[in-house]
């Protein structure tokens, strides 16, 4: 039987050479795991360090020859060659165990690493959980201070509005005093109203009775005295004797009177003499008149100045006939409605004052004053028609 070195071939044992030297034998069980785990530290964690790697490499594969040998339970080895092999395991455990002694410090730098990531980890949570907390907390104080504000406004809300129910209540109490009041000023103005209705009533009804009054009649009261007819009280005419001989003054003041009762009816009946101008001045009233060739006279009614008043009383007897015929004109349609006597035209010679003659000339002066009497009344007639038209339409 033959042993031999599995490294160097060198024969260790044999029977028929005669050689007999030292065997070292390694089991597979050792050998086989050993080699094993040489060739992944070579692979996998050493790298780096190339002189080991390189003599484990030649080591690995010299040794990893054997592992599939079936042959024995165990490997042969040569001194020599064992002490190699020893040598290589002894560099692949100093290798392992630098190897572990890297992993644990690194494992232990991960471990501090991770416990520093979690303790961070928890302080930064609990400091954002700190955070949070504050901000809930600002949060929630914000709140209670808003509530507080809504619940001072609320209050402040509730007392305006018992101060306007207040105002309110004294608004509507003014209110209806106002009401009351305006109600009974109402009341007592229709009163005044219908009292200022009959009032006024009482003067229209006074107006209408005013405007029916022809003051004429009163203004120029014109009578009888004695032998004299007169005019405003004064008389018109003279008789020379005693206690009939009437003053000049008188005379001119009753012819004056019946120069402004002419021209104010001939005023109020809207006639105008076409050639003849009444001036009533009282006791100086004068007459004018434009004859046939254009020549304008005006006579002075002075008893004193007898030419002048004769000629003045032509004139005016001219007048009152003109308006005599006027009026007559005028109403002749009505004859019968109203009593309406004819009018006869005054002769102008009677008028013509004669010394020796005064009786005659006083009855022509009274003869006057009874149409200057038909002119008042055919005036008030005249009225009394322009009402009845009046109310007509
Ligand atoms: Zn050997």
């Amino acid at each position: 039987m033959e042993v031999i070195c599995q490294e160097c071939k060198k024969v260790l044992k044999s029977t028929a050479k005669g050689e007999d030297l030292s065997v070292y034998s390694i089991s597979r069980e050792i050998y086989n795991p050993t080699i094993g785990s040489i060739a992944s530290s070579i692979n996998i964690k050493l790298k780096e360090e190339s002189d080991i790697t390189e003599s484990l490499k030649e080591g690995e594969s010299r040794l990893s020859n054997y592992r599939d040998c079936d042959l024995a339970e165990s490997y042969n080895f040569c001194q020599a060659c064992y002490y190699k092999l020893l040598l290589t395991f002894e560099s692949a455990t100093h290798l392992l165990e630098k190897e572990r002694d890297i992993y644990m410090e690194n494992l232990q730098k991960v471990q501090q690493e991770k416990s520093k990531i979690d303790a961070e980890k928890d302080e930064n949570q609990e400091k954002v959980l700190t955070t949070k907390k504050e901000e809930l907390e600002s949060e929630l104080a914000a709140l209670i201070e808003e509530e507080k504000i809504l619940d001072e406004e609320t209050k402040q809300l509730e007392e305006e509005e018992a101060a306007i129910t207040v105002k309110e209540q004294e608004y509507w109490e003014k209110e209806n005093e106002y009401e009351y009041k305006l109600k009974n000023h109402l009341e007592s103005n229709a009163q005044m109203k219908n009292q200022w209705k009959s009032h006024f009533s009482g003067l229209t009804k006074h107006y209408d009775y005013l405007k029916k009054l022809n003051v004429l009649n009163d203004v120029f009261s014109i009578n009888i005295e004695g032998e004299f007819g007169t005019i405003s009280g004064f008389r018109l005419g003279t008789l020379g004797s005693k206690g009939n001989e009437v003053e000049n003054e008188e005379i001119n003041g009753a012819i004056g009177q019946c120069i402004l009762l002419v021209s104010t009816i001939a005023l109020k009946t809207e006639f105008t003499f076409s050639n003849i101008d009444l001036k009533p001045m009282g006791c100086y009233s004068k007459i004018s008149y434009l004859n046939e060739g254009g020549k304008k006279c005006t006579y002075s009614f002075s008893f004193y100045n007898k030419t002048s008043f004769n000629t003045g009383m032509q004139v005016f007897v001219k007048a009152v006939n003109l308006l005599g015929q006027h009026f007559q004109k005028k109403f002749n349609h009505i004859k019968g409605k109203v009593k309406l006597e004819s009018f006869k035209a005054l002769s102008l010679d009677r008028f013509r004052f004669n010394s020796d003659h005064l009786e005659e000339w006083t009855n022509a002066c009274k003869e006057l004053l009874k149409v200057l009497k038909w002119f008042i009344y055919m005036s008030q007639v005249e009225d009394r028609i322009r009402q009845e038209n009046t109310k007509n339409n």
